[in-house]
């Protein structure tokens, strides 16, 4: 099996076997060394941000109720 990864000097995607996942490999375009991540990670890191954003938005939300509740505000 292989996995896609991007170049973070140029950019591309290319194809590396399993086994490069997480080591220092080279890019065979511009030839930069770099870390070989999965694309498929990268996009799970991505999506963890609204949901913390949501969670914090959630909690304001909470903590604005609770105090209007408690007539503080
Ligand atoms: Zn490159």
């Amino acid at each position: 099996m292989s996995i896609s990864v991007r170049c973070p000097s140029c950019g591309k995607t290319m194809r590396v076997p399993d086994e490069a996942a997480s080591r220092s490999i080279r890019c065979r375009y511009c030839h930069q060394p770099f870390t070989a991540r999965s694309d498929d990670s990268a996009g799970e890191r991505r999506l963890n941000l609204p949901i913390i954003v949501a969670g914090i938005l959630f909690l304001l939300g909470l903590i604005a109720v609770i105090l209007r509740l408690a007539g503080v505000w």
